[in-house]
């Protein structure tokens, strides 16, 4: 195991309490007319995704999908992504709302919308806690956002390093990670 251990809090346990609420509120406005269907992005999104559906005070179901982009105790993406576990049921025609965890270079969440969009949704809306916009390698669309973040690699509420530290209740900077530029070239 490295030495690596949770450092300095960014966002503390009010702070996200007090914002998944907000988000919930703005996306229930939002998508009322038809119970969408939220589509957690597993593993690290399934904190958020519990808090954030008992915020939005309407009719919706949940699925989830996994998706593997960083190799176990890796502080960077490998830019390739894969399907690891699929969802359990077909989305045509549905209100779709992805929701994850944090949005880095963007390589991840670009290849889930297209892969569901591939699906016929009648719409796919994004829900990102985090995101670190200076890292961003691709265009995204982001409807709903958490909190913007310099480029720290970030651990606590549902993000790991190595698999350790989703069950901290507030997000915390890694400390002693060094700070990836870019996910590939020099
Ligand atoms: P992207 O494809 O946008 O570069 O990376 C998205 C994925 O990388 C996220 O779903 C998450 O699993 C992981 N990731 C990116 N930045 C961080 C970070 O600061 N901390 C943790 N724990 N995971 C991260």
């Amino acid at each position: 195991m490295s030495g690596l251990r949770p450092g300095r809090i960014l966002v503390s346990e009010a702070e996200l309490q007090t914002r998944v609420h907000e988000l919930g509120r703005a996306i229930a406005r939002d998508c009322a007319a038809e119970a969408p269907i939220l589509v957690g992005v597993l593993q690290g999104a399934f904190l958020f995704m519990a808090d954030l559906i008992r915020a939005i005070p309407i009719d919706l179901t949940t699925d989830f999908i996994g998706l593997s982009s960083y190799g176990s105790g890796r502080q960077q993406s490998s830019g390739q992504v894969r399907l690891v576990s699929d969802l359990s049921m077909p989305i045509e025609g549905r209100q779709v709302l992805i929701v994850e965890d944090i949005v880095d270079t963007g390589l991840t969440l670009a290849y889930l919308k297209r892969n569901l969009e591939s699906r016929r949704p009648e719409r796919v809306r994004v829900c990102v806690l985090v995101d670190k916009i200076e890292r961003r390698q691709v265009e995204l669309d982001l409807d709903y956002v958490g909190f913007t973040i310099p480029n720290v690699f970030v651990v606590g509420y549902g993000l790991d390093y190595g698999g350790l530290y989703r069950n901290l209740p507030y997000i915390a900077e890694l400390e002693g990670a060094s700070v990836p530029r870019r996910v590939s070239g020099p």
